[in-house]
C-alpha cells in the first residue's frame, strides 16, 4: 500500500512543467517493460485565426484568399485552414481517448496558408506559441517533439541557416521539453536532438528539412546548410557507439511527391544526401516520421539490391484546407504509433480521423479510428521487410490492397476515389524509390512497360 502510494506520489510529481530537464518521468507503474508503448503524431495543424461562421462566404476565412468557402461549420471548411475549434477537438480526443502514451511528436507547419503580406514574424511567433502553450496546457506531463515547418517562419519557406528570431522563440517556447545542448542547436539552426525521458535509450532526432525545400532561397548553392548533414553523421554516430535507438522526425520528407511525375518533396541534391546518410545508419533508426505533404502515404527505403532497410510514416494534417482548383483533400487527421520498448521495432500504426461534413452537420467532433495499419493490410508489424512486402502487393495489377491505400491517402475524403495506371505507378515508384537514381529507373520501366 505504502509502495503504491509513494509510486504514485512520484508519477505526479514527474514533469508538471518543469521547464529543463533532469526529472526523469516514472516508469508506468504496474506495466511489464516489454509491453507495447506508444506515440501520438500530430502535424500541419494550420490555424486560421481568422475563422469566423459568416453568411458572406468570401469572409469566413483569409486562407480561403477570396475564395467562396465552401460548407462551412464550427469545426472548419476544405477551402480554409483550420479554426482553433478543430485543433482543439483533436487534442481533446487525445487527451480523452484512454491511451497512455509515452511522448508526442509533432511535426511542423502552425500558421495559416496566407499572402506573405498578411502574416509577420510576429503573427507566425504568435501562432506557434498559441498553438505550443496548448498543447502544454492539456498535456503537462507529456514529453513533445516538435520539428519547424516550412509555414513556421516569415517569409514562409524562408528558414536561415543561422540564428532568427523564430529559432530562438521556439527554444524559449520548447524548453520544457528539451535539454539545454537540444535548446542550444534548435536556437542555433532550427534542429536537435533529444533522448526520450521515459525510454532512455531511444534518441528523437528533429531536423530543420526547411533547408533543403525548392523555394528556400536562403540555401541555394550551399552543400551543408547549417552543417546539418555533418551534424546529423556526428550525432548518429554517437547514438550508435551508446546503443541508442533513434527516430528521425521533420516536416518535410525525403523521397519524391507520390502525386506528381519526377519530384522530390525537397531539392535532389539534398534529398540523395538524406537518403544516403539514412541508408548507411539504418540499423539503428527505428523510424522516420514527416509531415507537409497532407497526405497519409508510406515509404520504404533499400539498398541499391533492393533489400528494405528503413520504414517511412508521412501523417496526414489536421487542417483540411485545399485550393479551388484541387478536387479531392483530406479530412483531418491524427495518429498512433506502437512500439516495442527496448528495441524501438514499430508494431502498429493507428489512423484517427475527423469525418468533417459529418462534424459540421452535426455540431459534434466524432473522431474515430479509421483504420489499423496491420489489421487493414494483414501485415505483421511495420518493420522495413513487411512494408516492402505490403508496397509489392500495392503493385501487383489486381491488387485489392492499393484502392484502400488510395482511400487512406486522402483520409477517406471521397470514399469513390479512383487512381488510373499513371496514378497508380507515380504512387508505387514513390512508395518503393526514395533516391534519384532508383526512383528514375521506376519511372523509366513504367514508361518502357507501358508504350508497348
Ligand atoms: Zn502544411
Ligand atoms: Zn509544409
Amino acid at each position: 500500500m505504502a509502495l503504491w502510494r509513494a509510486l504514485l506520489c512520484c508519477l505526479l510529481a514527474a514533469w508538471p512543467g518543469r521547464p529543463g530537464l533532469g526529472v526523469p518521468l516514472a516508469p508506468t507503474v504496474g506495466a511489464p517493460a516489454e509491453w507495447p508503448r506508444q506515440f501520438w503524431h500530430v502535424t500541419d495543424l494550420h490555424l486560421d485565426p481568422t475563422y469566423h461562421i459568416t453568411d458572406d462566404h468570401t469572409k469566413v476565412c483569409a486562407s480561403s484568399k477570396g475564395k467562396n468557402a465552401s460548407n462551412p461549420g464550427p469545426f472548419g471548411d476544405i477551402l480554409c485552414d483550420s479554426p482553433y475549434q478543430l485543433i482543439l477537438s483533436a487534442l481533446d480526443f487525445i487527451k480523452n481517448s484512454g491511451q497512455e502514451a509515452s511522448f508526442m511528436i509533432w511535426t511542423g507547419d502552425s500558421p495559416p496558408h496566407v499572402p506573405v503580406a498578411e502574416l509577420s514574424t510576429d503573427m507566425v511567433i504568435k501562432v506557434i506559441t498559441n498553438m505550443t502553450t496548448t498543447v502544454q496546457n492539456l498535456f503537462p506531463h507529456l514529453q513533445v517533439f516538435p520539428a519547424l515547418g516550412n509555414h513556421d517562419y516569415w517569409p514562409q519557406d524562408q528558414l536561415p541557416i543561422a540564428t532568427s528570431k523564430v529559432y530562438s522563440a521556439v527554444a524559449d517556447l520548447w524548453k520544457p521539453w528539451l535539454d539545454e545542448e537540444a535548446i542550444r542547436t534548435l536556437r542555433k539552426g532550427g534542429f536537435y536532438s533529444q533522448n526520450v525521458t521515459s525510454n532512455p535509450n531511444l534518441r528523437i532526432i528533429s531536423l530543420n528539412t526547411n533547408l533543403y525545400y525548392g523555394p528556400n532561397v536562403m540555401t541555394l548553392n550551399m552543400t551543408d546548410p547549417a552543417n546539418q548533414f555533418e551534424w546529423l553523421e556526428n550525432t548518429l554516430n554517437t547514438s550508435q557507439q551508446n546503443n541508442e535507438k533513434v527516430y528521425i522526425i521533420a516536416h518535410i520528407p525525403v523521397g519524391y511527391l507520390p502525386f506528381a511525375s519526377g519530384v522530390p518533396a525537397m531539392r535532389q541534391y539534398y534529398n540523395d544526401k538524406l537518403v544516403d546518410i539514412f541508408g548507411r545508419y539504418s540499423s539503428i533508426i527505428a523510424g522516420q516520421f514527416y509531415g507537409h505533404t497532407h497526405r497519409d502515404s508510406l515509404m520504404v527505403l533499400s539498398d541499391r539490391k533492393g533489400n528494405p532497410l528503413s520504414s517511412v510514416f508521412v501523417a496526414p494534417a489536421v487542417t483540411p484546407v485545399k485550393d479551388v482548383s484541387q478536387k479531392e483533400t483530406n479530412n483531418p487527421g491524427i495518429r498512433l504509433l506502437k512500439y516495442k520498448p527496448g528495441d524501438y521495432t514499430l508494431l502498429d500504426m493507428l489512423q484517427y480521423y475527423l469525418n468533417l461534413t459529418d462534424a459540421n452537420l452535426k455540431g459534434v467532433s466524432n473522431w474515430t479510428l479509421e483504420y489499423i495499419l496491420t489489421q487493414a493490410y494483414g501485415i505483421e508489424d511495420l518493420q522495413p521487410k513487411n512494408v516492402y512486402a505490403l508496397a509489392k502487393q500495392f503493385a501487383a495489377l489486381d491488387s485489392k490492397q492499393f484502392p484502400k491505400y488510395y482511400n487512406y491517402f486522402f483520409v477517406s475524403f471521397d470514399s469513390s476515389v479512383t487512381c488510373d495506371q499513371k496514378c497508380k505507378a507515380l504512387q508505387i515508384c514513390a512508395i518503393m524509390n526514395l533516391d534519384s537514381i532508383s526512383y528514375d529507373d521506376c519511372l523509366k520501366q513504367y514508361y518502357v512497360k507501358h508504350n508497348h
